[in-house]
């Protein structure tokens, strides 16, 4: 039971409706607004020792939208923003690419754009993270399922500003919990049985969560009721 701890563990967040509300194709620091609970959950992550990597698609460059530069420039603000309150954002990747892009430079089938792992893979290998340990926070099945591919042992979909339902899951992945907040989704990796958690648990399905969900385990034992227990995909998932 007793587990070699190799590299650092990770956050992957996606960012629009993870961190910020997503507005759409958001490109400029004056539209970006952090959704509730967000800077709080991120300290919470960084003191618990995770490197935080932002992971997200800007297939806006590749419509056309706005440019790199504008994504680059967004992303500085923002980790100057966080630097300035004590939180250090270990990396932030970002796809550029659409495969029906009409910018010929962007429209790659690339290897980072979600559900890829590429932008995954590449921050964990940057920063020499070890992907089982981690955890993967997105508000699309997309996000989980770049993190099912690249092995990340736990992920969390999220449902923001109330607009009800994420995106539909494949069936493979209909276990993992259904949050509304990415704080929710840290109260759920951050408790300390989940941390040192033993056999992986195989959870049920909470549709429709708010925050206050409870599932079962392999062995039939409960998590505290009114709390919410993670889903942890090692194994529990076909890779
Ligand atoms: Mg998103
Ligand atoms: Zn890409």
């Amino acid at each position: 039971m007793t587990e070699r701890r190799l590299g650092r563990s990770a956050a992957f967040l996606d960012r629009d409706g993870v961190i910020n509300r997503d507005h759409g194709y958001v490109h400029r620091w004056e539209d970006f607004e952090f959704l509730p609970g967000v800077v709080e959950a991120l300290r919470r992550l960084q003191a618990a020792g995770h490197a935080l990597v932002i992971v997200t698609n800007q297939s806006g460059i590749a419509r056309g939208l706005y440019g790199e530069a504008d994504v680059e420039r967004l992303h500085e603000r923002l980790r100057q923003h966080l630097r300035g309150i004590g939180i250090e954002l270990a990396a932030i990747e970002y796809c550029p690419h659409l495969p029906a892009s009409t910018v010929p430079a962007y429209a790659v089938d690339c290897e980072c754009r979600k559900p890829a792992p590429g932008m995954i893979l590449r921050a964990a290998q940057a920063l020499g993270i070890d992907l089982a340990r981690s955890m993967m926070v997105g508000d699309k099945s997309s996000d989980i399922e770049a993190a099912r591919r690249a092995g990340v042992g736990h992920a969390f979909l999220v449902a923001t500003d109330g607009e009800g339902e994420p995106d539909a899951l494949s069936p493979d992945l209909a276990h993992l919990l259904r949050l509304k907040l990415l704080q929710d989704a840290v109260e759920a990796w951050l408790r300390p049985e989940h941390v040192d958690a033993g056999p992986p648990a195989r959870l049920t399905e909470a549709t429709g969560a708010t925050g206050a969900t409870e599932a079962k385990d392999a062995t039939g034992a409960t998590g505290a009721t009114g709390a919410t227990r993670a889903a942890d995909a090692t194994g529990a998932i076909e890779p």
